[in-house]
């Protein structure tokens, strides 16, 4: 049965308001609140059912036939929401807006709240460690605007990006933005590719909320950013019915305050998620979080992956990690304080747009408790933080909120006595009644006569007299009972005195847990007038959560300090790669890297398996912890600050987007040389691997000589084209070194060691062995390449300068071959997959000719 097809003025009132809701939410899945249960219907129903694998029944609703119905319980319901919004529906939550025990007839409802994939708010479902970002994309034809906000934290960022896809993407990837709202008219690839690509949520919204929430954005003046930010709200506000009251004013972010790395940068150093399992263990962040509260976990991701220039800034880090490295009692007393701290920015979100409990409430008072403690050790490190210690609050808390309450705000036991007056007046009356029963038992017991007689009480019947059968004749006339219940063995009857009571008893009882929780709602009010300032309190402990967290892998994984210098000069003197360092299962051997002024290239040889890829990565981590404000594994590093970081490492091959290594590697090189400046890191591992042999030579080599003479800036390129190593004599600041191994008895030992020099020979065959290639093929393997060996060596008696043989080995290529000529002329960079296609099918037909 479909929802369109039924006649509305057949069905029943409960079912026309239903539909009257549902008019409004045709997109949603709407959970329809009904006494405990939320319940949807039709096609919903049927969605439901079949994604949360639930029984599809039916419900009575005038028809002659049942509508098709599924059903969660209330109180269980937010696995379910989560899993229908991870799948990508949007949820609207559709609730009673008045108490059915107050309302004659059918109680009024109203969707209360949509959610969707960015716009989760309750923590059991949100991961600790990560933000969850929604966001709009404004496009302005020559730069995009990205606004994203986290609704559970409550906080708001906006920036212009330059007018690239990619870039956009890469930083959409970047920041893990869940779901992006889009206007109408928005490129349709770039929706294909978020959607298809990338599995982000994309929703389309053309309106901009115009007159509320505008004390959000008042300090931003550029009308690009304003409208990206109206565009977002309007989404949130009156889309989702948001509450934002707990949110921050829009922070503005300017790209070039911080370190610029791509989502394959980031990505390839194993930043957040290592590049295989997608898994934070044995990640970066994984190695250096050791903070004691989620929002410094947080606090410290954000600085990872926004590592800064300005020096200043990072400096005032480095002076913090010292400070609290040599006042390490203060510290470790820090640390346990800040173990006693809840996720206050996510129960200000709860609190905005959840369903807060006293229970939160008790998590907010106990953090509270430790500010004042804390903020006294803020002044003896004399840090320039000021901690507001929210007094009032925490008092006003303390008086209030029962320590042991239930989950929800409807069942009383919310409230401690001496609060309010009303209420201990009211619980002494429930109070009395109970102790008036107990006494009214004894009493009739001695009057009757009767031993066995009880006195007790149920939600249906109220209180009662319980008398054995046996004892029915003892019951006289003259007690003017009455007979309320019938039980095999017993009768139950209410006397006049225990009705009058009964009453007085109930009615407290109801009264008390309207009042528990009117004052529930009054107490949260009056924490929601502070909301920002808590958060102001929220961002400072997570400051010192991150600061301390570096504090502690400065002392446990020996990080130094490092020297910032203006002169591009990197000088490491024992560098590490902290993961494999850790988690290795062999002793780390650490690693020089020294380019002063004159050097800006070093050219890495050495074997497979060496470490050469390690090396890099090990710079390039090095150079964004240092700049995120972190100490270095190093024993000394003085590094420049670095504005970008390139990397092409290792085959990544980007399997969703279907492109072929060698297009990705070509693409991620073209990034590099397009965005580099001087003041860039480029790493290029084994660049041109994705070709042939001659193809992959010459590139990687005009490539590495374009970067060495025109862009100019540190740039670590490993190679197995032994060729390359003569560039070092051609090109001054090229400087060749190697990875060493030792070869014994046919075996080899790598022993990860850089050293200067370039190296010849690439133990292919040892490593193959390694991995467990049968005899049989490696000894095979080594007459042919004795042969290949001895071939080569003649060649290059024959022919006296290197460089006139690299070009006599193209000629010999270049024996006319129709099919290669027109590869030749193919540009793989400025084709679209649809003009390859048509190249490879001309390739193929001249094939045949
Ligand atoms: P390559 O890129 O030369 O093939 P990798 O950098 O991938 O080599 O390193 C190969 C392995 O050697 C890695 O798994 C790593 O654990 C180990 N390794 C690399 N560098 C070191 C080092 N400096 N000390 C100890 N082990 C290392
Ligand atoms: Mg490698």
């Amino acid at each position: 049965m479909r929802r369109e097809d039924v006649k509305r003025e057949e069905l029943s009132p409960m079912m026309q308001q239903y539909m009257d809701i549902k008019d409004e939410y045709p997109q949603e899945l709407l959970f329809f609140r009904l006494g405990d249960f939320y319940e949807l219907f039709f096609e919903d129903g049927e969605t439901a059912s079949r994604e949360l694998e639930l029984t599809l029944t039916g419900k009575n609703a005038g028809l002659k036939e049942r509508v098709p119905m599924c059903g969660v319980p209330f109180h269980a319901v937010t696995p379910y929401i989560e899993k229908l919004v991870s799948k990508g529906y949007k949820v609207a939550i559709c609730e009673q807006l008045e108490d059915p025990k107050n309302t004659k007839g059918m109680v009024k409802r109203g969707v209360v709240q949509v959610i969707s994939k960015g716009t989760i708010v309750d923590p059991t479902l949100l991961n600790e460690h990560d933000n969850h970002y929604i966001a709009s994309i404004m496009d302005f034809n020559y730069l995009y605007v990205l606004c994203y906000a986290d609704i559970s934290t409550g906080s708001i960022n906006v920036l212009g990006l330059p007018h690239s896809k990619e870039k956009l993407i890469s930083e959409i990837l970047n920041r893990k933005i869940l779901e992006v709202v889009l206007k109408e008219n928005t490129d349709v690839e770039l929706i294909g590719l978020l959607k298809g690509s990338y599995g982000i949520e994309v929703s389309i919204e053309e309106n901009s909320l115009e007159n509320e929430y505008q004390n959000l954005y008042e300090n931003i003046e550029d009308e690009r950013y304003k409208e990206c930010i109206k565009h977002l709200l309007y989404y949130l506000v009156v889309k989702e019915l948001k509450d934002l009251s707990h949110m921050s004013p829009v922070n503005i972010l300017y790209a070039d305050d911080y370190l610029e790395m791509d989502i394959h940068t980031t990505r390839n150093l194993e930043l957040v998620e290592t590049l295989r399992l997608k898994e934070r263990t044995y990640s970066l962040i994984w190695l250096i979080d050791k903070c004691k509260t989620s929002m410094g976990s947080r606090k410290l991701k954000t600085w990872l992956m926004n590592p800064l220039k300005n020096k200043g800034l990072i400096t005032e880090r480095y002076d913090k990690i010292d400070k609290l490295n040599n006042e390490f009692i203060i510290k470790d007393k820090l640390r346990n304080a800040l173990y006693e701290i809840y996720d206050i920015e996510r129960i200000a979100g709860k609190l905005a747009c959840g369903n807060l409990n006293a229970r939160d409430l008790l998590q907010l008072k106990a953090s509270l408790k430790v500010l004042p403690e804390i903020s006294e050790m803020i002044k003896e490190l004399q840090f320039d933080y000021s901690l507001n210690t929210h007094e009032e609050i925490y008092q006003l808390l303390e008086k209030s909120i029962y320590e042991n309450p239930p989950v929800t705000v409807k069942e009383g036991y919310l409230i401690k006595e001496g609060y309010n007056q009303e209420l201990d007046e009211l619980k002494s009356i429930r109070k009395g009644g109970k102790t008036f029963i107990a006494d009214f038992e004894n009493k009739l017991k001695e009057s009757t006569g009767i031993k066995n007689l009880k006195v007790g009480y149920n939600k249906v019947f109220g209180y009662y007299i319980e008398i054995t059968k046996g004892q029915i004749k003892e019951v006289k006339e003259d007690l003017h009972w009455e007979r309320r219940q019938t039980l095999t063995n017993c009768e139950r009857y209410i006397s006049p005195e225990l009705k009058e009571k009964e009453a007085m008893i109930l009615n407290a009882e109801e009264k008390i847990i309207d009042l528990e929780y009117n004052l529930f709602i009054e107490i949260k009010n009056r924490i929601k007038k502070d909301l920002l300032k808590l958060k102001e309190t929220a961002e400072i402990l997570s400051e010192l959560d991150a600061l301390a967290s570096l504090s502690v892998c400065a002392d446990e994984y020996h990080f130094v300090r490092p020297t910032l210098n203006e002169e591009h000069m990197i000088e490491i003197k024992n560098g590490r790669h902290p993961v494999i360092e850790k988690v290795g299962n062999m002793e780390y051997v650490s690693n020089d890297c020294i380019m002063d002024s004159s050097i800006n290239t070093l050219l890495i040889t050495g074997p497979n398996m060496s470490g050469k890829s390690t090396y890099m990565r090990q710079l390039a981590i090095m150079i964004i912890l240092a700049q995120m404000g972190s100490f270095v594994p190093a024993e000394s590093a003085n590094l420049p600050i670095i504005d970008k970081i390139f990397t092409r490492i290792g085959a990544s091959d980007d399997l969703v987007s279907g492109e072929s290594t060698f297009m990705i590697e070509m693409k991620e090189a073209k990034n590099a040389i397009v965005g580099a400046t001087e003041n860039s890191l480029i790493l290029f591992d084994e660049l041109g691997r994705g070709t042939a042999t001659y193809d992959g030579m010459s590139l990687a080599s005009a490539i590495l000589e374009y970067i060495s003479k025109k862009i100019k800036c540190k740039t670590l390129f490993s190679t197995h084209y032994h060729e390359l190593v003569d560039m070092e004599r051609k090109i001054p600041t090229i400087k060749n070194v190697h990875v060493s191994a030792k070869e014994e008895n046919g075996t080899v030992t790598f022993l990860h060691k850089v050293k200067s020099g370039a190296i010849d020979k690439s133990y292919g065959i040892h490593v193959a062995k390694l991995a467990g290639i049968p005899n049989e093929i490696l000894n095979r393997a080594q007459e042919i390449l004795n042969v290949y060996e001895q071939d080569s060596k003649k060649k290059k008696e024959n022919k006296q300068d290197d460089s006139i043989q690299l070009t006599m080995l193209f000629e010999e290529e270049q024996t006319k071959d129709p099919i290669k000529e027109k590869l030749k002329e193919l540009d793989p960079l400025r084709m679209t997959p649809l003009e390859a296609i048509n190249a490879l099918y001309e390739l193929k037909e001249s094939m045949k000719k």
